[in-house]
This record gives C-alpha cells, structure tokens and sequence, in this order.
C-alpha cells in the first residue's frame, strides 16, 4: 500500500495503444488515398483508352481507305483498257495494282460476262453467289462499294471493294478487291489497345469478323460479340443495360464506351467505333479493369508497408525514450518523495498517502502526529551527526515494524517527524512499542541517552479535507509543550486556538500600544517591617487598553520575550520610572528607590549595558535609586558571560536583584559568584517555607547567608500578618506582598506615599 497506492498505469501501455491506434488511422487513410488512387488512375486508364481506341480506328479507317484509293485508281486506269476489250491490257493494268500490299485480290468483272484476275477469264455466271450479288448491286449504284464478304474458299472474311469502270461516261464492269482481315490488328497502332486487352472487328449484328491473335474475352468458338457479353457478365441489369446501349450504338453507328461486370466480379471496359470506310463493321477494343489494381496495388502494398514501417520505428523511439526517461523519472521520483537521510518518504508523499488514506479508509478515525525527540540537538553534539542520523531512520524503520500499511511516519527536517495513524484501542501500546524498539536500537548502538518524544497531536476530523491544516494544528499542539518535561503530549483544540489569536492580537497590537501609552506603570510597596514603614517599590507593568481592559505581564511578557518586543518595553518601563523619580525629585517631592523588572532576554543584547547607563545618566539620578531585578534563571544560559554583564551594571550606579530566588534551579554559586544587592525570595518558595518546620529552618538560613555575605533579602508574596511575624522572626527584614499593599496605578502610589518632601 504504501509504495504503490498512487501508481499510475504503465504509461508505455498507454504508447502501444497510441501507436496502433496511430498505425490504424495510418493504414485507413492509405486505403482512402490509394482508393481515390485508384479510381482517379483508373478513370484516366479509361480515357486514355478511348482515345487510343478511336485514334486507332481513325488508323485502320485510313488503312482500308488507301486500299479502296488504289482500286479506284486501278478504276480509273483500267477504263480505256476495258474500252478496247484487249485482254492483254486488261490484265497488265490489274498486274500494275495487285501488288498494293495491302490487296489480297483484285479482279475486273466486266459488263461482257466475264471476270478478269490473274491474267484468266472467267464467266461471271460461273462464280460465286457473293460475287453475283455484287453484281447486282453494282448494276444500281455508280459509285464505290466496300462492304464484308465470306470467300467460299477459306471461310474468311474479308472487306470487298468495288469500283465502277467508266471510260467516256460508259460503264464496263467494276474492279473489286478484297482486303484480309485475318492480321488486321497485328498493325503497331493497335500496341496499345493489344497490351491493354483486345482487339475485334464485328458486323453490325455483332457477329465477329476479326480479333486480336490472343484475344480470350470472347472465346474462339463464340461468334456474336454481345451475346458473349452477355454470357460474360454478371447477369445483373446494369451489365444487361451495357450491353444494350451496345447494340443499340450498332444501329445508332455510335461511337462510345461501356462497362460491363463479368461473373468474376471484374469490370470489362468494352470502346465501339463504327468504321466509316466499310460502314458496316465496327472497330472494338476491350479491357479488363483488373488491370488497374495490377498496377495500384504494389502502390497501395508499399504505402502500407511505409506506414506500418513508420509507426513501428515511431514506437521503438517512444519505447526507446521511454525506458531512458524512466530511469531519469526514477530519480526524479526519489529525489521528490525519498527522504536523504533516512531513506523514508518526505512530505509530499505524506501529503499524498494521507488524502488518499482518508478517502479509501473512510470509516477509520485517523490522527496526525507532529513529534520531534528531545534535545536531539544534545545527541547530535554528543554523539555526532552520523550516529544521530541513524536514530533518525531507526524511527522510520521500526515505525514500519510497529504500524499497519494504512499507517505512514516521514521525517520533515532536522528531528521533526510526522505520522498519520489509526485512532484505535491499541495506538498507545503501538507508540509504546516505537519508543521501546528505537531506545533499544539507540542502546546498541552505543547511545545512552533516552529518546523520548514530544508530541503534537491532531484528530481528523470527518469534514477535514485540508492536509496541510492538519499538519498544521497538530504542530500548533506541539508548539504548545515547554522546554521541560512536564508534559510530552499536547493535543490541538479551540483553546490552543484562541491563545494563538490573543498572541495574534497581542503581537499586531504591541508597537501602536506602546507608542499610545498604553503600558501603564504600577507601583507594588516595599515595606521595612521592622520600622513598619515603605522601603521602595517594585514597577510592574500593565497594559491598559483603550477600552480600559487591563493584561497582566504573565498574559504578554512571555510573548515579548519571545518575539523580541521585551527590550524596548523593559526599556520604556525603565525609561518612565526614571524619569517620574527625576521629575519628583525635581518638585521635590518624596521618592523611594524603584525597582524594575528586566528579562532575562536583554542581558543577551550588545549594547545592554551601555543602554542602561545612558538612561540612567540622562536623569540624573541619585545612585542606588534604581534596582535592577534579573532572575535566576538567567544564568542557566551562558553563566560566565552573564556574571560579566552583571558586574558592568554595577558600574552604572544601580542596585541589583536577584528575582525569583527559589522558583527555579537555586545554587548557591550564584550568591557566591555575583554581588547581588538584594535576593528576592519568590512568592511560592516563601509560602512553602512556611508551611513546615524543616523548609521554615532552611529558609531561615538562607536569610542569614544573605546578609552575612551582605545582601538584602526580600519576601515577596506576603499576604497575611502571620507570615510577617514569621519573618521578623526569621531576620527578614523587607517583605512585599497584598498585605501590605496591590501594584498600585503610579499616580495613586505617588498621592500615597510620595506626597512630602522627604528623600530616601
Ligand atoms: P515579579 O517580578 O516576581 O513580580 C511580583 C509579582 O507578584 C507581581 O505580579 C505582583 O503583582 C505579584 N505579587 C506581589 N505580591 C503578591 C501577593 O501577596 N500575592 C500574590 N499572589 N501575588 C503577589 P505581576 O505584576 O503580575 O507580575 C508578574 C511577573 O511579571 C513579575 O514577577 C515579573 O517577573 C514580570 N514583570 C512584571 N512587570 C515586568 C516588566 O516591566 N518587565 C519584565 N521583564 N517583567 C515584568
Ligand atoms: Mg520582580
Ligand atoms: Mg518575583
């Protein structure tokens, strides 16, 4: 689940699907052009055939015509030899012209009865009935003849031409030749129509005179032209209709074209012209269309192929650019979702696993988990950085080893980890074991120190959608939990909110406060409880808004120390304090020394001291009429540095407190190392002493080291007159606390206390 519950379909699947989706588009397109291809190749076939099919026929016309001129000019010249009935002249005339290669014979029939041929007579009632009929015909017409004869002799046809004989306007007879039809389209004019198909001559009723040596169309046995046709086609009306416009162009003497679908689903291309020189034949080529695929298809073969080529190499590049890019997208891949350190996912993946999580798992109620290890920062500096990176992946690996596959942990940065868990009875046994397995690892490798985790913690709810919200809260949870040990768990809810919309309030409020006035000065009493009288007062601070709302410091000063903003307020307090006691001193009025509050958080700057002297030295102030209060805790940060600082704040003509003494990490190197002038005992650590004897004894003996070393020792927190006779008891001289007197506004401590001119 974890590894693959985004994986994507394999995106080279994805490219065949393309690529033979591409392939078909690619092979229908060539079908459609090889198609229009073919029907444009197949048109222009057909045109070029009928021109060549007239053209010839224009050819085989002229070739009869040249034959019929040599017979009439061998009419022309045998009229004066007819005249003169001298035979001799008769047959050297017919001699001259019958060696016109293109006469098979050529013969005089003479109005005397005889016919003349190859140097005999014959009686023309002795000849054939073909002849007789010409004769006859002869008889009405005075002009040339042509026309198809059956010659008894071989059973062939040829064309026969007859030309009357004049001589002076009288006619004797006719000559006649006849011309072969047997080779008549062995001629080079009809190349074309003999390569392409074939060739036929018919009579007007179709019947066949001639065709082509190897004509097989119409076969060998067949003699009617269309009635072949029509045995030929496919029987289909469109063929019949063909072959009537067929017959029908006989009688029309038409020239023209027609297509016939044979049985074999081929198409006969069928050009007719009618010969004008022997009006009774017609001239006519055929073709099969087939012919036209014999030359398209090797067209549309290598089209096809090209394609098939092309799309293959195309895949082979993709799949080729695929397999390189998806080591490239590998390492992309890692480089977005892996960890460096600990080899686990990182936040992008978390975002990713954790929304799709929610929407498969909706039932299960799911929590983020926001930890970081305590004082990792110890362990690093302690350990080194290589072994404080092998904790860092032993909570990885052992999260994988405790938790379930719907369940992830990925380290943000540095030690700051994040989990999406199951909310179910058994998740504080499943941390528990985490904590324990990872402390175990730590140990073997050599780490002694505990790992122990704090955490933030957020619950999903049903409507969350936003994950980087979640994330979000649950690190607000954390944010919550201190430095200490005190809590190691913080879970998020609408308080932790609204404390984060005061802080929100208090820091975009801050500067315009301050510049407004709104820190209000306060004054809390000193009292001396042996002369029974004040002895000074501690300055406080207090944020009066407009709206007359008072903060107390606990609500803002923790803020400031974080944010910065403390310097320039305990500056500011500072600041006021000195000059209301440089301006009461002035009227002459009563003042007592004051002492001011300074965060620990100063000490740190630079120019602290300098800044402190330069406001003290600007007022002019008596020494010692300010106390500088600094806590204890100031020390736990960088010890010899800060007693530095505190020894050059002596210098500046100020008294020093140490606040808080008691409240935290008391030693007693501090009162040994750092002149203080006055220890404040705090409010808690007083009102325990007293409580019971022991602690009673100890803070006795605290008074009496204080002053023995020569400081003074104040109790803060003294609210009833039993803890004051205590402290008289115990030497204590000074004390501060409710009994005597609140923080008062600085105007009402001044009209209490400061109004005659007394000086400290
Ligand atoms: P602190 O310096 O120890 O001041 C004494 C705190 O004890 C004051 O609280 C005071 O009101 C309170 N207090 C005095 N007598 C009694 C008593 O009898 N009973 C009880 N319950 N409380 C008593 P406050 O004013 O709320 O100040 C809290 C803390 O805020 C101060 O503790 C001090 O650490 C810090 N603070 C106050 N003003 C400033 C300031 O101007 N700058 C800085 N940096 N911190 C300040
Ligand atoms: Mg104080
Ligand atoms: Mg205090």
């Amino acid at each position: 689940m974890k590894e693959g519950f985004g994986e994507k379909k394999q995106p080279i699947m994805k490219m065949l699907v393309i690529g033979m989706v591409i392939l078909i588009i690619c092979l229908a397109v060539c079908v459609v052009l090889v198609s229009t291809l073919r029907s444009t190749y197949s048109d222009e076939i057909s045109a070029d055939f009928q021109a060549h099919h007239i053209s010839s026929g224009e050819k085989l016309d002229a070739t009869i015509r040249s034959g019929v001129e040599v017979v009439e000019s061998a009419a022309g010249v045998m009229g004066s030899a007819a005249a003169s009935y001298v035979n001799t002249q008769i047959y050297g005339v017919l001699n001259d012209y019958e060696h016109f290669s293109m006469l098979e014979t050529l013969a005089f029939v003479g109005n005397d009865g005889n016919v003349y041929h190859h140097y005999r007579k014959y009686s023309a009632s002795s000849l054939g009935e073909p002849l007789k009929e010409l004769q006859d015909h002869m008889k009405t017409v005075n002009g040339t003849y042509t026309g198809v004869v059956m010659l008894s002799e071989d059973g062939m046809p040829y064309i026969l031409i007859a030309v009357p004989v004049y001589y002076r306007d009288k006619s004797y007879g006719f000559l006649t030749a006849t011309m072969k039809m047997e080779d008549i389209f062995e001629g080079g004019e009809f190349n074309y129509q003999n390569e392409m198909g074939e060739c036929y001559l018919t009579d007007r009723n179709g019947i066949i005179m001639s065709r082509s040596s190897d004509a097989i169309f119409v076969s060998e046995s067949s003699e009617d032209f269309c009635l072949s046709m029509l045995e030929y086609s496919d029987g289909k009306e469109e063929s019949k209709r063909a072959v009537q416009a067929l017959t029908n162009a006989y009688k029309e003497n038409d020239t023209g074209f027609v297509s016939i679908k044979t049985r074999r689903a081929e198409s006969l291309q069928i050009s007719y012209y009618p010969l004008k020189s022997v009006p009774s034949l017609f001239f006519i080529s055929c073709y099969n269309d087939n012919l036209v695929d014999d030359k398209v298809q090797p067209l549309l073969f290598r089209s096809v192929l090209s394609c098939i080529i092309i799309v293959v190499l195309m895949i082979a590049i993709i799949v080729y650019v695929w397999a390189t890019s998806k080591r490239a997208n590998i390492t992309i891949e890692k480089l977005a979702y892996e960890d460096p350190v600990t080899k686990g996912k990182n936040i992008n993946y978390f975002k990713e696993f954790a929304s799709h999580i929610m929407a498969v798992f909706k039932e299960t109620p799911f929590v983020i988990y926001r930890f970081d290890i305590v004082n990792f920062r110890y362990i690093n500096e302690a350990y080194g950085h290589i072994r404080a990176d092998e904790i860092l992946t032993s909570c990885i690996t052992n999260f994988a080893s405790v938790f379930s596959e719907k369940e992830l942990c990925i380290r943000m940065d540095s030690d700051q980890f994040l989990a999406i868990l199951a909310n179910d009875k058994e998740i504080g046994q499943r941390l528990e074991r985490l904590a324990k397995n990872v402390n175990e690892d730590a140990r073997g490798r050599g780490i002694k120190y505990p790992i122990r985790f704090k955490t933030g913690v957020y619950q999903i709810r049903k409507h969350d959608h936003d994950i980087d919200e979640m994330i979000d809260r649950a690190n607000v949870a954390r944010k919550t939990l201190k430095g200490d040990d005190s809590e190691m768990t913080a879970y998020y809810s609408e308080k932790i909110v609204q404390n984060m919309r005061k802080l929100d309030r208090i820091e975009s409020d801050m500067q315009k406060a301050l510049a407004n006035g709104e820190f209000k000065v306060y004054m809390q009493p000193k009292w001396d409880i042996y002369l029974n009288r004040i002895a000074g007062a501690e300055a406080l601070v207090r944020w009066v808004r407009d709206d007359g709302s008072i903060s107390y410091p606990d609500e803002f000063v923790p803020i400031f120390e974080n944010n910065g903003f403390i310097e320039k307020l305990d500056f500011y307090m500072l600041e006021m304090v000195c000059q209301k006691m440089h301006d009461m001193i002035e009227a002459g009025n009563t003042v007592y020394p004051v002492s001011v509050n300074q965060s620990r958080m100063l000490l740190h700057s630079a120019d602290y001291v300098t800044n402190v002297k330069r406001i003290i030295e600007k007022y002019k102030l008596p020494e010692n009429a300010i106390e500088l209060e600094i806590t204890e805790s100031v020390f736990l940060d960088d010890r010899s540095n800060m007693i530095q600082i505190i020894n050059q704040l002596k210098q500046c003509g100020v008294r020093l407190a140490m606040d808080d003494f008691g409240s935290g990490y008391s030693s007693l190197n501090m009162l040994k190392d750092v002149s203080f002038d006055t220890v404040k005992i705090d409010r808690e650590f007083f009102a325990e002493s007293v409580s019971t004897e022991r602690s009673r004894w100890i803070l006795q003996k605290i008074v009496e080291l204080s002053s023995g070393i020569g400081m003074e020792v104040l109790c803060e927190g003294v609210e009833t007159e039993e803890q004051v006779s205590i402290l008289k008891a115990l030497g204590c001289r000074m004390v501060q606390g409710f009994y005597f007197s609140k923080p008062l506004p600085e105007e009402e401590y001044i009209a209490l206390y400061c109004g005659s001119n007394t000086m400290i």
